[in-house]
């Protein structure tokens, strides 16, 4: 028997509607370096997107599901472009402006985009790649930066401003299969091709739904979330859909992402949330150790994207911040876990609970695959590699123009769930915690040493700065961890005191008997420890 529900299609164009209607006068707030920061209504976001999907279609031709890519800031014209472009039917496609150009080529050739939005200040590094990308047709420039980097240019240029200027504000939005892709976004290529993520108008929504849950983020109309995470890293951890469907304000740094005007922005804009990798919060405690800040408004912050050190935690906790732990990937739309201890606990008693990965919600099924292919138990022990299903996860990744999908088998198992190659536990109640990536677990004398519980350890010592930790070949033992750490400003630790230290919380033969002392981790283009860039360090003898 069939439901007697009405089938009402769920797509970005209902959370735009409701965002500029019911919260029309939240707002987003763009830094720009000057005295004011620039601030927008919901309910003109609105109606510039109806302005923009208009020039889209009106003057520069996107038709059907054309690929439109950003190549933006977080900022309230990135925000415009999230919502018009996915609801006139067309896919948003967010490119990462950290990539190598080569990777970039690739990418934009790959979803043969037609157009791409761009900020002026990131003119200089898409000028050069437009004589390599035959299907880009147009270039839409907004916010300031210098132009003439584009002359002689092929694809026609516009400036954002005066395309949409005068256009209707109301636009007769299609109604969508919830079915169709609405963005895409490409992961960074670490090892071969860049593999590209096509997000549905459901997977939107419903992440969007499962974002704004208070087990989740749980934010409402009277917070305000700074958006540190980029919009080209998994559309900003979904915070610019589901913020439009709670009316939570948004605060977006544009491209002011060093420590110094981050704290700058939460000691005046007071935001009460904020999302970021681990390394951003890092180099604000520095910031704000050096030169005190407020940063008290901040009442909670999701972290995730790499693993949160706990030292790091018990340090913001101190400033009266709570960081709490999230983890996901892009092809998991990105959110798979958060680390909101269960009710009724102490302080103390919640610690064990915020140090893990966090637990799944109702919408993300999770299985442990042990090596021989069997599924393992949840009791906090058994280690394997975590499986995921469920109706914002990856299916298959884009395979091109033609329609095809590919579903490579590392990367889905054969009954259709995703393969995360993260090896973690998850205890009785559902609380995950990663040891590793298959990819960077040590293993010695065939035993498996965590590179990230040794990181965490490492990153406890007081001197520490950063800390990664990396396999490299050893004759004997096959893997040995390599230690790199950056020290603390003015800190004079050396191998020696940092292994014995190390020597108080990790069992013997892990210890790292290989040390380097670097002035910085070098970092993936959104901002992770780079162990593939460290090992090759050590391979040609960089590092010793
Ligand atoms: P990339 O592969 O370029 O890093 P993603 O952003 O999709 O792209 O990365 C997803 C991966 O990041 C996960 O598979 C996992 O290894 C790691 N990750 C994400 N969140 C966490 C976390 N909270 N703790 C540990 N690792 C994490």
């Amino acid at each position: 028997m069939l439901s007697t529900m009405q089938d009402v299609p769920l797509t970005v164009t209902r959370i735009l509607n409701h965002g500029m209607t019911i919260h029309g006068k939240s707002q987003v707030t763009t830094w720009t370096g000057e005295p004011e920061p620039h601030r927008r209504t919901f309910a003109e976001i609105g109606r510039r997107a109806s302005q923009l999907a208009h020039a889209l279609r009106d003057e520069l031709g996107v038709d059907g599901d054309q690929r439109v890519a950003t190549l933006m800031w977080n900022n309230a014209e990135h925000v415009e472009a999230y919502l018009a472009i996915p609801s006139m039917g067309a896919v948003l496609h967010t490119l990462n402006l950290r990539l190598p150009a080569e990777q970039l080529v690739w990418i934009v050739n790959h979803a043969d985009d037609k157009v791409v939005l761009v900020n002026g200040s990131l003119l200089p590094l898409l000028a050069p790649l437009l004589p390599h990308l035959p299907s880009v047709e147009h270039v839409v420039v907004s916010g300031p930066g210098d132009r003439s980097v584009l002359e002689g240019i092929t694809p026609r240029v516009h400036e954002y401003e005066e395309l949409i200027d005068g256009r209707s504000t109301a636009f007769d939005w299609p109604e969508l299969d919830e079915r169709q892709a609405a963005a895409m976004c490409y992961t960074s290529g670490t090892t071969g091709d860049p593999k590209g993520i096509v997000y549905s108008h459901r997977s939107i929504y419903l992440h969007s739904m499962q974002v704004n849950m208070a087990e989740s983020m749980g934010l409402t109309d009277r917070d305000t979330t700074l958006v540190v995470v980029p919009q080209f890293h998994v559309n900003a951890w979904g915070l610019p859909h589901a913020t439009f469907m709670t009316g939570v304000n948004m605060l977006m740094p544009d491209r002011f992402l060093q420590p110094a005007p981050l704290a700058d922005m939460i000691e005046r804009e007071r935001p009460s949330h904020a999302a970021a990798v681990p390394t951003i919060w890092q180099g604000l405690l520095a910031e704000v150790t050096a030169k005190p800040r407020d940063l008290s408004s901040m009442a909670s912050v999701t972290i995730g994207g790499a693993a949160c050190p706990p030292s790091l935690m018990e340090a913001y906790d101190k400033l009266g911040v709570r960081l709490c732990h999230a983890w996901g990937m892009t092809e998991t739309s990105p959110l798979g876990t958060m680390s909101n201890p269960p009710a009724g606990l102490t302080a103390e008693q919640e610690w064990p609970y915020r140090i893990t990965q966090g637990r799944f919600p109702a919408g993300v099924e999770a299985r442990l695959t042990g090596p021989g292919g069997e599924h393992l138990p949840w009791d906090g022990e058994s280690a394997g590699e975590l499986e995921v299903r469920g109706p914002w996860i990856a299916a298959a990744y884009y395979g091109g123009a033609d329609g095809a999908e590919l579903r490579p088998e590392d990367k889905f198992s054969e009954d259709g769930w995703l393969k995360t190659g993260d090896v973690g536990v998850i205890s009785a109640e559902g609380y995950l915690t990663l040891t590793d990536r298959a990819k960077d677990v040590i293993k010695s004398g065939g035993e498996w040493i965590s590179s990230v519980d040794l990181e965490n350890a490492i990153m406890a010592h007081p001197d520490v700065a950063e800390a990664a930790v990396v396999a490299v070949p050893d004759d004997k033992w096959g893997e040995r961890p390599l230690a790199t750490v950056v020290l603390k400003e003015g800190a004079t630790a050396d191998y020696r005191a940092l292994r014995t230290f190390l020597a108080q919380s990790v069992a013997k033969w892990q210890l790292p008997e290989r040390w380097t002392i670097v002035p910085a981790v070098p970092k993936t283009s959104v901002g992770k420890f780079d162990k593939k860039v460290i090992r090759k360090q050590y391979a040609d003898g960089e590092l010793d």
